[in-house]
């Protein structure tokens, strides 16, 4: 019984039946090509069973039931109840496709479509069966290879076609005119499908075959201009490597959302800046896929936690944005959580900065040049910043900060002015000789006394302006300070002290020639060389050996002393001692903060160390008689410390000198 209707089922049928297979093998081609071998037996069978075969089955039902309870053979209202019998099971497979296929979007239903009008071509231009099979499964094809591009592209890409309903109108418009021209000549003519053989079945087929090509040229110009476009907006809104939006799409739309926010008094925003510390190793030992993977995750990641957010990344590994200050810090503790456990090795670690957009008025207020937006996310990054060294994942941009932040500017802004103007001044800290238990010579050290701020120390002006290679204005201010100072208290008849002034590092990278400014001071100002040393730090002394080793012989050259400030404060201290030829180490004040045996020992073995190399040395930080007493004992050859006296302006200065 079975065997006797799948035969009649076949034989009826067959070009639908081969074409459902087509259907279903290209599906396997386009979507589940590397899919399991179940599956794709799964989705083939299914597919084959959506395909316009059945659907062909199913209109013919509808059909007949119809026709045959409404007696309208051969009129126009019968024409009308064809096209419609034939397009809704269309329409009705065309949807389970869709799920079978599991892609959101156009595609399933484009697919469908071509499938659909290969067919209808084929019943209206076929003379017999035969040629109506080959015409359906030969043009089904050639339609899929046509559009393989723009299928590809509506498969894989998320492309904004998922929404548009115009897209779809379009081509559900060509799908009911096609269908309904196929069924034309059967009613016109009153003639099988198969059978049309007159003149006017030729206009007839020669129309369904104008449509489909019309169809076609039509599409591919919509695709071409939809995928030009989208290309486009992507590579202009979109961060190609990540997914995520661009720093341009952030500044644009960013903007207007904080102020529709602040217009419409919505839920209270904050921009974040975040970074993915120690990335640099992943792309080193993973592999730059490897790098990509995790930014990718990372950016899905901040997307899936914010939708209601706008995530960009503005560089390698820092994503910034707008998200709703509302439970913002706890998500961001949980996407900290998973993009460290995407670690390879257990070193990535991502810091999130959070400025709440309540302060965007204020943050703008004094500088009209800045916007809003890139104001809060420099102070995001300000805020970001300070969980350097520490275990934490968030950090709000807070009172201190701002102030911080606002003297780094102040600082950065009027750094000309504080030299030209005296708000640059040197304050001087006696080092002791512990043997002749006299003061040998003074630390110059600069002090910013701020008309606006106030008197500000080292740690507010130093790093912010060494990080723009601006310190060196700084020292060699110290440098002219102290020659003019020389130069007065020679005329007053007091003898000279002898110096010794901090560099930077930065001094040799500023692209100054420093050591000709410092010549030119000396001479300048007339100090004698003799009293005039050089510090540098010991962290100055990592990076490229060569700069500093030259540094060192010039200075030397020049007859200056050069002594090491910080010494035990980097990890490369033996090294230094070994490779530089330094006059003077300044033992770091971190061994008299914790002045413990392990100290104690540190600082006995370096002072023998130094002794035995013909080094003189210098105790920082000594602020007790006790310190003071050990220094003697192990032969350190100057104090210098609160002990003795802070750092203080020159008139402060006993005229007959420390008494010690
Ligand atoms: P430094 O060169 O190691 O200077 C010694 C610092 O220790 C000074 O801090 C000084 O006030 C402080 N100090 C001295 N004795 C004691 C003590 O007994 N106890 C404690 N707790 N501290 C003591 P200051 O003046 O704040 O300077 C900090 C750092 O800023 C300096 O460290 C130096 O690296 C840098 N700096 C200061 N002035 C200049 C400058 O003109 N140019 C450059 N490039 N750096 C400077
Ligand atoms: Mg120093
Ligand atoms: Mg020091």
């Amino acid at each position: 019984m079975i065997t006797q209707w799948l035969t009649v089922y076949v034989s009826r049928n067959y070009t639908d039946v081969v074409q459902g297979v087509v259907f279903a093998w290209v599906t396997l081609q386009l979507v589940f090509q590397s899919a399991d071998t179940k599956t794709k037996a799964q989705k083939f069978i299914l597919s084959f069973l959506v395909s316009y075969n059945t659907a062909q089955m199913l209109s013919g039902l509808l059909y007949f039931g119809i026709v045959s309870y409404a007696q309208t053979a051969g009129t126009f209202l019968d024409f009308l109840i064809a096209a419609g019998c034939l397009l809704l099971p269309v329409f009705f497979l065309m949807g389970l496709y869709r799920r079978i296929v599991g892609v959101q979007g156009p595609a399933p239903a484009f697919i469908y479509t071509l499938f659909f009008n290969a067919n209808c071509l084929a019943m209206l231009i076929a003379m017999t069966t035969l040629q109506r099979m080959l015409i359906t499964v030969g043009l089904s094809l050639a339609l899929i290879f046509c559009f393989r591009k723009e299928i590809h592209y509506i498969l894989v890409e998320k492309s904004m076609l998922r929404m548009d309903r115009r897209f779809y109108g379009t081509a559900v418009a060509f799908m009911i005119l096609i269908g309904a021209e196929a069924e034309l000549p059967r009613i016109v003519l009153n003639g099988g499908a198969d059978t049309v053989g007159n003149q006017m079945a030729y206009a007839v087929a020669i129309t369904g075959a104008l449509l489909v090509i019309l169809f076609v040229i039509f599409m591919k110009f919509n695709f071409f201009a939809i995928m030009k476009y989208e290309n486009y907006i992507r590579a202009h809104d979109d961060d190609t490597v990540t997914g995520a939006k661009s720093l341009s799409y952030l500044l644009e739309h960013g903007g207007a959302l904080l102020r529709r926010t602040q217009a419409s008094g919505g839920p209270a925003l904050a921009v974040f800046y975040s970074n993915i510390v120690n990335f640099r190793d992943v792309n080193i030992l993973h592999g730059y896929d490897a790098g990509t993977a995790i930014l990718s995750q990372t950016a899905e990641l901040l997307t899936a936690a914010f939708p209601d957010g706008i995530v960009a990344r503005i560089s390698g590994t820092h994503f910034v944005g707008i998200v709703p200050l509302d439970q913002a810090e706890e998500k961001f503790v949980q996407v900290a959580e998973k993009v460290e456990a995407l670690s390879l090795d257990e070193t990535l670690m991502f810091r999130v900065g959070l400025c709440p957009t309540k302060d965007w008025e204020q943050a703008a207020g004094d500088k009209p040049h800045y916007s809003p937006l890139t104001t809060l996310i420099d102070l995001a990054a300000v805020a970001a910043r300070r969980l350097a060294g520490t275990r934490d994942a968030v950090q709000f941009y807070d009172d201190a900060m701002r102030h911080n932040e606002a003297i780094r500017l102040h600082v950065l802004a009027h750094i000309d002015k504080a030299v030209k103007d005296g708000w640059l001044q040197v304050y001087y800290q006696p080092l002791v000789d512990i043997e002749r238990k006299a003061v040998a010579s003074y630390e110059a050290l600069s002090r910013w006394i701020d008309p606006q701020y106030g008197f500000l120390t080292p740690d507010q002006f130093v790093e912010p302006l060494e990080r723009i290679r601006m310190i060196y204005k700084v020292d060699l201010n110290v440098l002219r300070r102290y020659g003019r100072l020389v130069r007065d208290w020679q005329a007053a008849g007091r003898p000279v002290l002898p110096i010794s002034f901090n560099i930077s590092r930065t001094d040799l990278e500023a692209g100054i020639d420093l050591f000709g400014e410092i010549e030119a001071i000396i001479c300048e100002e007339q100090i004698p060389k003799k009293f005039i040393h050089v510090e540098i730090t010991e962290t100055a002394l990592n990076g490229d050996s060569a700069v500093m080793q030259r540094a060192v012989r010039r200075f030397h050259d020049m007859g200056l002393e050069v002594w090491m400030d910080d010494f035990g404060s980097g990890y490369s201290s033996l090294n230094v001692l070994k490779d530089y030829q330094f006059d003077v180490i300044k033992i770091d004040m971190a061994f008299m903060r914790k002045f413990d045996e392990r100290s104690k020992t540190i600082v006995r073995d370096v002072c023998r160390m130094a002794a035995d190399l013909g080094i003189r040395t210098v105790a920082e930080g000594v602020e007790t008689a006790e310190h003071y007493a050990f220094l003697k004992e192990v032969g350190c050859t100057y104090a210098q410390g609160y002990l003795f006296s802070k750092p203080i302006p020159p008139d402060q200065i006993p005229e007959d000198g420390f008494h010690v």
